[in-house]
């Protein structure tokens, strides 16, 4: 999947901190709802705690042991239960229905995360229903029959400003979470869409992109296309794999000696340059095509020794960036024509 590992890293290890964050959170309001319970003589709701508390002790096991699948499962299963009961013991005005609220949404950022990470997940729709379903019934109940405890006004308000905050406040925390994971994925597939696999240097989309930025009055910009002679030979004589080692030390000398120039991986053995001033540009290729010439590869204990060819053309010299690639492209093969190893500017 290519939704790019970095982002997927990223979503893993967060997601796993936040669900514990979130379990630690709910296990301490079912401790302080046991205790108010127990203040307003609901006694059915005192003893109910106790398995709710240790839903939420098991879940820090889940965790830890990286099934955050069955976490959800048995969370949003026994969050609906203790919801539903909630409100028909003590009817709607307490607020217990409001979980639902947030629980349909966040099954469905669920939905997202899980998949961003390739883990299992629930189907968000059938549970949001149930979810719903849930809601009707145990707010209806109380309506038409009275709740089964009744306590004083105030009590009611106490719990009804708890359980808003607290839908509130996982509604924000979650989408807000939910939103830096979208936006560090896109981040990643961003870069990823740029970049070349093998060297890291950007790829022929993004310079192709920077190369259409690039305009006529840019008169003294030049192009250079770098080509590795005989790359051929080193595949056939060292290795497919010692071939890739020649492409990305050459990029990285490449990249060391053109900071101040865009450089590319053009596609297979050849690597295009963008820069500034080719008065200037074509003194920094020669000292690249000698400082490669000068050195000795070693790949695997073999040693290893390649040259460049360059072309190069300022963008004056042609009307459209097609035009200007070409020109460089036509040098690059007089260069290869006339003993290779050299750079080519006119
Ligand atoms: P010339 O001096 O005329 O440029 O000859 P050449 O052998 O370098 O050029 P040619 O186009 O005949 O061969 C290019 C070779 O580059 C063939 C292809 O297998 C190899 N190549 C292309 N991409 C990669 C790659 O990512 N890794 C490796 N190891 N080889 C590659
Ligand atoms: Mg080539
Ligand atoms: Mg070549």
């Amino acid at each position: 999947m290519i939704r790019g590992a970095k982002g997927a890293l990223w979503l893993n290890n967060n997601l796993k901190k936040l669900t514990w964050l979130v379990n630690t959170v709910i296990l301490t309001m079912v401790f302080a709802l046991m205790a108010i319970f127990y203040v307003i003589k609901a006694e059915f709701l005192v003893y109910f705690s106790i398995p709710t508390a240790f839903v939420y002790l098991i879940g820090y096991a889940l965790i830890h042991t990286n099934h955050l699948h069955g976490y959800v499962c048995m969370v949003y299963f026994w969050l609906t239960i203790y919801m539903g009961i909630a409100t028909i013991c003590l009817g709607y005005g307490y607020g217990f229905h409001l979980y639902s609220m947030s629980m349909i949404p966040i099954i469905h950022y669920t939905v997202y995360m899980a998949r961003a990470i390739n883990a299992k997940y629930m189907k968000a729709i059938p549970v949001s229903i149930a979810i719903a379903v849930c809601y009707l019934v145990s707010t209806l109940l109380p309506a038409f029959n009275g709740p089964i405890y009744t306590t004083d006004a105030n009590t009611g308000v106490i719990f009804w400003i708890i359980n808003s905050v607290t839908v509130f406040a996982f509604l924000i925390f979650y989408t807000n979470f939910l939103i830096k994971a979208i936006v560090h994925s896109e981040e990643c597939l961003e870069a990823l869409a740029m970049e070349d696999n093998l060297t890291g240097l950007y790829n022929r989309h993004y310079m192709m992109g920077k190369l259409e930025e690039m305009k006529e009055s840019d008169e003294t910009s030049f192009v250079a296309i770098i080509d590795i002679d005989d790359f051929k030979k080193i595949n056939d004589n060292y290795g497919h794999n010692a071939g890739d080692h020649i492409l990305k030390s050459v990029a990285e000398t490449m990249s060391a000696a053109c900071k101040d120039y865009l450089v590319c991986r053009w596609g297979g053995e050849e690597f295009l340059i963008l820069g500034q001033d080719i008065a200037e540009g074509r003194s920094r290729m020669e000292e690249i095509r000698e400082n490669v010439e000068s050195t000795v590869f070693i790949f695997e204990e073999q040693t290893i020794r390649v040259t460049l060819t360059v072309g190069m053309a300022a963008r004056k010299e042609a009307k459209t960036t097609d035009k200007w690639v070409q020109v460089a492209d036509d040098r690059l093969y007089t260069g290869k024509n006339t003993g290779k190893n050299k750079v080519v500017i006119e």
